[in-house]
């Protein structure tokens, strides 16, 4: 089979021929047909964030079929594969249902080879049936973006003015979600970004405008989709009392010290790590009832250096989807 693989941070992807890999017991193969990129795989590749091993096939937003037996598919059942591959089951976090803090983790493009492949291994127990009425293509960028924005999403709890910094793949996504749930969104892009500001309000967002620009009101909750640590004091500004301000990226640059004035009255800052299978569940329940829309570009296999590229340069609007094979190609966007 085709794979882009990870050597060595930094360096371009290398397109291999590897054998198609086998599963073990409770692990099913699945035939990729569209696999999402997250700004996480641009942190491994860049480094930020070291591999547990290497060469290493990123990639955990994948959408294809089954292909060997299993206790819960049927061979040829679409389905979706998420970052968190595997959870202990045992230890304290998993015991308490919080298996997205789990001590042994497996995470999918990560721990263990991912989707920047034609073929993949998953836990079956840790696999998604997709809702019907997505094609793969579209389904794809659900299982990141989507799943791991919407429980940022509701550890805002019931903020009515959100503002979201940053305004990439998962925004696109939960923009959608937060308007279905009457809630009012303030785009921040960055500074001049006016054509992203533009598909905010597009997509619902009640007022966009440069991060750096004061709020026209006194929000309830923000999320910072960016890894940009700058943003935290800016958005525990923009909160009123109370206010909840929820980082929702696996990396961030460091966060500027900050006066202790901006954080009291009851304001809280928190991280969202990773996600359970309950997220995932509950999300793509919500998301044909929207329904939500995915914004994609897609790339065949051999230019997913292009796709981490151009996600680094902020020259996609939406997602970059890998296509591992060439038939499955369409046109950008629908
Ligand atoms: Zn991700
Ligand atoms: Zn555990």
């Amino acid at each position: 089979m085709k794979a882009m693989v990870l050597t060595e941070a930094k360096k371009p992807l290398q397109l291999q021929d590897l054998p198609v890999p086998e599963p073990k017991k409770g692990q099913v193969r699945i035939k990729v047909k569209a696999c999402s990129v997250c700004r996480t795989d641009l942190h491994i590749f860049d480094g930020e964030l070291k591999p547990p091993k290497l060469p290493l096939i990123m990639g955990h937003q994948i959408v294809g079929t089954i292909e060997t037996e299993s206790s819960r598919f049927q061979k040829g059942d679409l389905v979706g594969v998420p970052w968190l591959g595997k959870s202990c089951g045992v230890c304290p976090y998993c015991k308490k249902n919080e298996e997205n803090l789990c001590d042994d983790p497996i995470f999918t493009g990560y721990n263990i080879n991912g989707g920047f492949a034609q073929y993949t291994l998953a836990d079956e127990q840790f696999v998604f049936s997709l809702p019907k009425g997505y094609s793969d293509i579209q389904a794809a960028p659900l299982l990141c973006a989507g799943m791991i924005g919407y429980r940022s999403l509701k550890m805002t709890e019931n903020a009515k003015k959100i503002g979201f910094y940053g305004f990439g793949a998962a925004a696109h996504l939960l923009i959608q979600v937060a308007c279905f749930q009457k809630k009012e969104v303030y785009a921040f892009t960055r500074k001049g970004d006016t054509k992203t500001q533009e598909v905010a309000k597009s997509l619902g967002a009640i007022w966009a405008g440069d991060s750096e620009t004061k709020a026209p009101d006194i929000l309830d909750a923000a999320i910072i989709f960016a890894p940009v640590g700058a943003l935290v004091p800016i958005a525990l500004k923009a909160v009123g009392k109370g206010g909840i301000v929820v980082c929702a990226g696996i990396h961030m640059s460091d966060i500027p010290s900050f006066s202790y004035e901006i954080l009291w009255g009851e304001r809280i800052l928190r991280s969202v790590a990773n996600l359970t299978r309950r997220d995932g569940e509950e999300f793509l329940a919500l998301a044909p009832k929207i329904p939500i829309q995915t914004e994609i570009t897609t790339y065949p296999l051999e230019k997913t250096n292009e796709a981490l590229l151009d996600l680094k340069e902020g020259n996609i609007s939406g997602s970059a989807v890998i296509l591992p094979f060439p038939k499955n190609q369409v046109p950008n966007s629908f």
